[in-house]
């Protein structure tokens, strides 16, 4: 039996690259992974193969509505090559998953292909194409999450879909309806939106993304209705049936009516749910909690000592660079180190267009937490650099502590919003104050003017360019 010091379960960005840094600091890693393909939902079915789909969509929008206004003019019909778009996606994907494949040999990982479930907890059976069991001394749990649905859907897979359908559709549908107005139902609302279908979003509550400030969800909301996408706010799903290639969804409105919308494809996206399915996690007498979750303590141990989880499928915001840092962590607490996460500097985004980024607080959490402070806004619209592209739509706001200047949370929805984030999460994690933001030379012409000119705003409302 191969005996190892880690057995990681799970190859998603949380388990591979915990992984990775288990054998930089010098451990005997397996990781184990059911599917042929390393990389999780992100790399498969999630983050990757959205942001392809993202970027071609964004292609083709531009070419039929803003080419013309660049002056570039396209003989003939612009026409999708649907099949040649997922195609690429598929390629995209393979990749960028074959890479993992190259870090696990290039650090001498030994990978499993199989379901691992516990046997107890130092023995891990892998059922792939062979039966084995392997040792491990410490394992790390990191089989991440499934799609949510609710109890009265019946996912079809076909017509009745979650995310992993909508990324390899067959064809265009003519009327998506999305169920849930979170990240999932606006990335791929706005793919298939662009590339013609009608998008109906019905959201429970009574904003967009409901955890992100409300600003943003505020101006998301206006830029995606500009899009035409059609909006159903504080309307609550209690049906959804499928009759051949129509659904028909039907909802309560706020005044408990009923209201019917119908399509031909319902895309439900309701959030994801833990997965640990098939692990036989009682068999090591790791506990599950009543949400699903693999319960952990602050160095990412479960109740059994040599037994440790980490990204979706533990507590926290479900993120491809959460379940990352978290992976890091735990093999530097297992090397006997000592390192840190800071949750509140996880940064979060929407990649619709404009992408939507946040840091650190939102207006509502800091009223709610009686804490003082002071907000800063610029718009998108009044920077050179959005003029030239052509992309104005949104907005910087900075909110700052009222009597330190310590910036305190940063929202940025417009052009490149999830790289210009990035300047946020830096300053936050050396706290910064408005004011040495506002400092900082910014390059001109360029989107983050807008992140220099809000912080001026925010130190003593004094933004130079409105
Ligand atoms: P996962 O990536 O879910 O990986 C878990 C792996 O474990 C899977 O490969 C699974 O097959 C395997 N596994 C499970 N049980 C077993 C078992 N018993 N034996 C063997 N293997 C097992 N996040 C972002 O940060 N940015 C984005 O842009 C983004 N876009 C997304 C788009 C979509 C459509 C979706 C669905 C998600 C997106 N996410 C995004 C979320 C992101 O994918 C997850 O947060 C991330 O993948 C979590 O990583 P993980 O390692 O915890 O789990
Ligand atoms: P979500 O939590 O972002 O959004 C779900 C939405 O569905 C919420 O707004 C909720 O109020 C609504 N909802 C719930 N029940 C409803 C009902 N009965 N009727 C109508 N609306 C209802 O979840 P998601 O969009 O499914 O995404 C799942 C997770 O995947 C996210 O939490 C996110 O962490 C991750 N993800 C991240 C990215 C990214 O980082 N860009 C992209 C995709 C997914």
């Amino acid at each position: 039996m191969s005996k190892y010091d880690v057995a990681v379960i799970g190859s998603g960005p949380g388990g591979y690259v915990a992984a990775i840094r288990c054998a930089q600091l010098g451990m005997k890693t397996a990781i184990i992974e059911k599917y042929h393909s390393l990389g999780g939902t992100c790399l498969n079915v999630g983050c990757i193969p959205s942001k392809a789909l993202l970027d071609s969509s964004h292609h083709y929008d531009d070419a039929m509505k803003h080419f013309e206004e660049h002056g570039i003019e396209i003989p003939g019909e612009i026409k999708i090559n649907f099949e040649k778009m997922i195609a690429r996606k598929k390629q995209v994907v393979d990749t960028t998953c074959d890479g993992v494949q190259y870090l696990m040999k290039k650090n001498e990982i030994d990978v499993f292909t199989g379901m691992g479930s516990f046997v107890d907890a130092t023995h891990i059976k892998i059922d792939g194409e062979k039966s084995e069991t392997i040792e491990a001394a410490n394992t790390i749990i990191a089989t991440g999450s499934k799609p949510g649905s609710l109890p009265f859907i019946t996912l079809d897979k076909e017509r009745v879909i979650t995310s992993t359908e909508a990324l390899s559709l067959k064809e265009i549908p003519k009327h998506l309806i999305v169920i849930g107005g979170g990240v999932i139902g606006l990335e791929l609302g706005q793919v298939y939106k662009r590339l013609g279908a009608e998008v109906t979003v019905i959201e429970y509550m009574d904003r967009i993304t409901p955890a992100m400030d409300k600003t943003l969800s505020k101006e998301l909301m206006k830029v995606l209705k500009k899009q035409q996408v059609k909006f159903h706010l504080s309307h609550a799903v209690n049906k959804v049936e499928r009759n051949g290639d129509a659904v028909k969804v039907t909802a309560k409105n706020k005044k408990g009516e009923d209201v019917v919308f119908e399509g031909d494809y319902c895309l439900v996206a309701v959030g994801r749910r833990p997965y640990t399915d098939q692990l036989n996690a009682t068999a090591a007498g790791v506990k599950i909690n009543e949400r699903g979750q693999v319960e952990v303590n602050e160095q990412m141990q479960t109740n059994v000592p040599n037994i440790y989880a980490v990204g979706d499928v533990v507590r926290g915001i479900m993120l491809a660079h959460k379940a990352e840092e978290e992976g890091v962590f735990v093999a530097e607490v297992l090397a006997g180190q000592q390192p840190h996460i800071n949750y509140n500097l996880i940064p979060n985004v929407v990649y619709t267009w404009p992408e939507v980024a946040s840091v650190g607080k939102t207006e509502e959490e800091l009223i709610a937490a009686g804490i003082a402070f002071k907000a800063g806004s610029f718009p998108m619209r009044a920077l050179g650099r959005s003029r030239a592209s052509g992309d104005v739509d949104g907005l910087v706001k900075i909110l700052a502590d009222t009597t330190t200047d310590e910036v305190l949370g940063v929202h940025i929805i417009g052009a490149r919003a999830a790289d210009l984030i990035a300047e946020a999460v830096t300053a936050m994690e050396f706290r910064a104050s408005a004011e040495d933001i506002a400092r900082m030379s910014h390059a001109h012409p360029t989107y983050a003017e807008a992140v220099k000119e809000a912080a001026l705003a925010a130190t003593a409302d004094r933004a130079l360019h409105v």
